[in-house]
């Protein structure tokens, strides 16, 4: 099958160089993201990214070049933008960003177009890797996000559990479980109180007051790769939102590390949702994690209710925090995760737990927690899960 593939080399390239505009002939014009107005000439990395993608996907973008590699790295140069995924990014003043699914060097990358910005993640053994670009600035923003308890080179590693989290048994809604003891009405005793289609995944971050308040850093070294796994692979049918909020006072302010923390979230969570009109409680497939500088709860960095709304964790967790926390509230577990073997390295999914920091992280949801993960979002919590475990906390 053909596809028409739009390269932007030589053009790109002359267009930086000279500051000149470049002719464009290619495909149907189709206006994607915003940002740039369509007869604004092709000045830069964000303008060519809009251009190409507007041209049809898949498409392939030449990158600035780059000092610090070689030439012949020719890989190294290019970004191929191979899907749009069905992920809505939303961060305040912005208007609406997108998703695609790429490769970037070679390797595979999330993007993220807002605003005036394209980031680019790409998940690496022991971290993630941000490559930014802003409309209209000749600068490259790079971070190379590593897990905290990576060892230094030449060091020894020094273990530490791979997930710290406190789960706790939740349930999405402002009524009770229904009672474990009525098997036959399980099933249907959640679906009585949702319509499985009235409502769509929507993720909100809320950033802590400790913290700078930079959702889209936040968004692209601890969200942007997993969404791209659940809109890809695992929910392929739904629209996901991702609202990243900050500086709301009575709720970003809120003070943690404290064992009832995670239960004072699930409070602040409702009065928030009660005075904006969310549909808190009313839903299982709204979640609600509060982002901050150090430790929800005095011994953990991440804490969550086992499908719930709520969950906390903290930027100093791995930066898997986020999924592994979301996981939870959406039905995956522990006991569920796998290790594989990714070409040169052994690695474990998202949801694992253990101390061997030479194993390193897959960033993807085992196989069998990304199926328990469909199932959360197409028919509700297990109340019977939820009432066995009521009895016990799970620690880590
Ligand atoms: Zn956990």
């Amino acid at each position: 099958m053909f596809l028409p593939v739009f390269r932007s080399g030589p053009c790109l390239l002359a267009a930086l160089l000279l500051a000149t505009p470049c002719a464009f002939a290619h495909g149907p014009e189709h206006p994607l993201p915003p940002a740039v107005p369509a007869d604004d000439p092709v000045s830069g990395f964000v303008e060519a990214f809009d251009k190409a993608v507007a041209a049809g996907l898949p498409a392939d973008i030449a990158v600035p070049g780059d000092v610090h590699r070689p030439r012949r790295d020719v890989a190294a140069a290019q970004l191929v933008v191979q899907d749009a995924l069905n992920i809505e990014v939303d961060i305040p003043g912005m208007p609406a960003g997108r998703m695609y699914r790429g490769l970037f060097g070679g390797r595979e990358a999330a993007i993220t177009r807002i605003g005036t910005q394209v980031d680019i993640s790409v998940p690496v053994r022991d971290g993630v890797d941000v490559t930014g670009y802003t409309a209209g600035s000749p600068d490259v923003l790079r971070e190379r996000v590593r897990n905290p308890d990576a060892p230094a080179a030449g060091r020894r590693p020094v273990p530490r559990p791979r997930d710290e989290s406190h789960v706790m048994p939740g349930w999405p809604f402002d009524m009770d479980p229904p009672l474990s003891s009525e098997p036959a009405s399980l099933g249907r005793g959640v679906r009585a109180i949702e319509d499985p289609l009235a409502y769509s995944p929507h993720f909100f971050v809320l950033i802590h007051d400790d913290l700078d308040a930079r959702p889209l850093h936040i968004h692209s070294v601890f969200a942007a790769w997993w969404l791209t796994e659940l809109a890809r692979k695992i929910l392929p049918a739904e629209n996901i939102r991702m609202s990243y909020r900050y500086r709301i006072p009575g709720v970003t302010d809120m003070p943690y590390g404290y064992p009832e923390a995670l239960d004072n979230w699930h409070e602040t969570v409702k009065a928030y949702a009660e005075l904006y009109g969310l549909a808190h409680g009313k839903t299982y497939k709204h979640k609600y994690l509060l982002m901050s500088r150090d430790r929800p709860m005095t011994d953990a960095f991440g804490v969550a209710f086992e499908g719930g709304n709520e969950a906390m964790a903290s930027t100093e967790g791995r930066v898997n925090i986020v999924a592994h926390e979301f996981g939870h509230t959406l039905g995956a577990e522990h006991g569920l995760a796998e290790r594989r073997y990714e070409g040169w390295w052994w690695c474990v999914t998202n949801m694992a737990t253990g101390t061997d920091d030479l194993i390193g992280d897959c960033h993807r949801f085992s196989y069998d927690n990304a199926r328990r993960i469909r199932s959360y979002l197409r028919h509700g919590p297990d109340p019977e899960v939820l009432a066995e475990r009521s009895f016990s906390m799970i620690l880590n």
